[in-house]
């Protein structure tokens, strides 16, 4: 059989870009063969699954050549011969960059998008919890709904979430993106962008075909690959890696009507103690979204580790669970490499580049969520973009991005950002049997703290009550953990609450 294996078992992931202390007004990106940086950082970051040793029986079943579904649009494409300054180049077409181009070409705005793909339908399988999309107006890009979600701490303890949880369908919420984006008259320019130049009004982006656009706005939404967007400190987040399949099996045990948030049993790993070992060290947990009796998304996750767990290793401890569930997989629909970079410093605020999703840091650090904060945090950037370039205190360049980036990063939610980073720092630590007593408490506080949490709706204040409220509900074994190692990453959250003032 043409396997994942021959396909896949050179498939090398790699960290992305390192831009600490690179120039300011003049950056270059680096395309084809990468350089890396092989200091000690950088060796830490790389997350990597190369062949040829593994026998995973589970991977012969992808198919050879993942699908590669395009939208059927005609694009309106920019025409380089002109050489118009335009309002806003947003760099990268994922859902930020597309949220973005669509409202600030409501508001009578000319705007550029620039992606290598841009008709490609987004690859990845994205949840979120029903009221988020709901709040944002979409619940008709959701195409499966669970009425809860369970989380089994251990063998013997299971919670239950009563939030409904959805799947995003990715293609009609990039068609409905897209489709508004043409009728306000947004430009698609299919390239990569290498290059920007600043000058005090407008910037210039060199794409990789030779075309040069002019604007007075430069979005970054080049998601992970943080192609434009500076950093100034060492890069070191945490990651979430994780191997994901759409399968048809003959049989799976979960219910329809409740998504799997997290599976933290391991009876599957008895008999294997190298397995059970490493897995009891940084563990790995389930997620599911079953959409009928024979059709599921299963996915085998780290939730954070740094350095990143190596798929291989992954996709063995899911082919063992799977076994032990009882669930055959009888052909995949496609699969999904998961790497989501979280926490770590937040870019160089202000900068000339303006950034949201996953460019600006905004991927929830102790969850690796985002695409709903994201969605929701769009208009808030496409309001400032439209209200600041119309102003008739004349702002541009410099000044312009200064006032934008504040409405994006406003001190409220850079603090908010370093209580999550605080919380990933204690996660980082803690092994299986630390994670489950983590979450054994964290899943019996109250609904408005869970919930808040996870969507990033809870502020300094509230944090901190949620964060005395975990530690009472917490076991006594839980405290002390909690204590010896949550006390270095809590003096990094003072100290970088003092240091971050106003
Ligand atoms: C496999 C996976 C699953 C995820 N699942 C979830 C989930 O279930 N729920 C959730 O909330 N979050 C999830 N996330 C996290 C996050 O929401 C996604 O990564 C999300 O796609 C980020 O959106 P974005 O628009 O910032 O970037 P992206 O979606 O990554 O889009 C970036 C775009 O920029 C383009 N681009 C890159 N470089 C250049 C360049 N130089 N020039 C021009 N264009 C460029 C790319 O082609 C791409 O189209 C997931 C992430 C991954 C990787």
């Amino acid at each position: 059989m043409d396997t994942l294996l021959r396909t896949h078992n050179k498939l090398e992931l790699v960290h992305p870009p390192f831009h600490g202390f690179s120039k300011f007004q003049n950056q270059e990106v680096g395309f084809g063969p990468r350089k890396y940086y092989h200091g000690k950082r950088w060796r830490y970051g790389l997350v990597k699954a190369s062949g040829g040793s593994t026998s995973n029986a589970l991977l012969e079943l992808v198919p050879p050549v993942t699908k590669k579904e395009n939208l059927e649009f005609d694009l309106p494409l920019y025409d380089p011969l002109k050489g118009v300054v335009v309002d806003l180049v947003v760099v990268g077409g994922g859902p930020a960059g597309l949220a973005v181009a669509q409202q600030v070409s409501e508001a009578g705005l000319s705007v550029c998008l620039i992606d290598p793909l841009p008709k490609l339908i987004w690859p990845n399988n994205y949840g979120v919890w029903i009221d988020e999309f709901e709040a944002i107006d979409l619940l008709d890009c959701i195409d499966t709904t669970w009425s809860g979600a369970v989380v089994f701490v251990n063998e013997d303890s299971e919670k239950y979430i009563g939030r409904p949880y959805g799947r995003v369908n990715r293609k009609q919420l990039k068609s409905k993106m897209m489709q508004k984006c043409i009728s306000n008259g947004v430009k698609f320019h299919q390239a990569k962008v290498i290059k920007v130049i600043h000058e005090d009004e407008k910037s210039l982006l060199i794409c990789n075909d030779g075309v040069t656009i002019q604007a007075n706005v430069v979005l970054d939404a080049t998601g992970f690959s943080r192609c434009l967007v500076q950093s100034d400190k060492p890069y070191n987040p945490g990651y979430q890696v994780a191997y994901g399949i759409v399968a048809e099996v003959e049989e799976h045990p979960f219910d329809l009507d409740k998504m799997v948030f997290m599976d933290w049993r391991d009876a599957h790993l008895n008999g294997n103690e190298e397995l059970k070992e490493k897995n009891s060290k940084i563990p790995t947990f389930l997620y599911a979204m079953p959409f009928s009796s024979n059709k599921i998304f299963l996915e085998e996750t780290s939730l954070v580790a740094r350095p990143g767990l190596r798929f291989e290793d992954i996709q063995e401890r899911m082919e063992a669970r799977l076994r032990h569930l009882g669930i055959k997989v009888k052909s995949i629909e496609e699969d999904e490499r998961c790497i989501i970079p979280m926490g770590g410093p937040l870019p160089v605020l202000p900068q000339r580049v303006v950034g949201i999703g996953g460019t600006a840091g905004m991927v929830h650090p102790s969850t690796g969520y985002m695409v709903a904060r994201t969605l929701a945090a769009a208009p808030i950037v496409a309001k400032s973009i439209v209200q600041y370039l119309n102003s008739e205190r004349g702002l541009s360049g410099d000044d312009l991005s200064a006032e934008v980036w504040n409405d994006l990063w406003p001190i409220e939610r850079r603090r908010q950002r370093e209580f999550f980073c605080f919380g990933m720092d204690i996660l980082l630590k803690l092994d299986l049997l630390g994670t489950r007593r983590f979450f054994d408490a964290f899943f019996d506080l109250e609904p408005r703290y869970v919930h808040g949490f996870l969507s990033s709706r809870l502020f300094l204040p509230e944090l901190l009550f949620f964060g005395l409220s975990l530690f009472s509900h917490a076991s006594n074994a839980s405290r002390i953990e909690i204590v010896a190692k949550g006390t270095l990453p809590l003096a990094t959250m003072i100290n970088n609450l003092i240091r971050d003032r106003d």
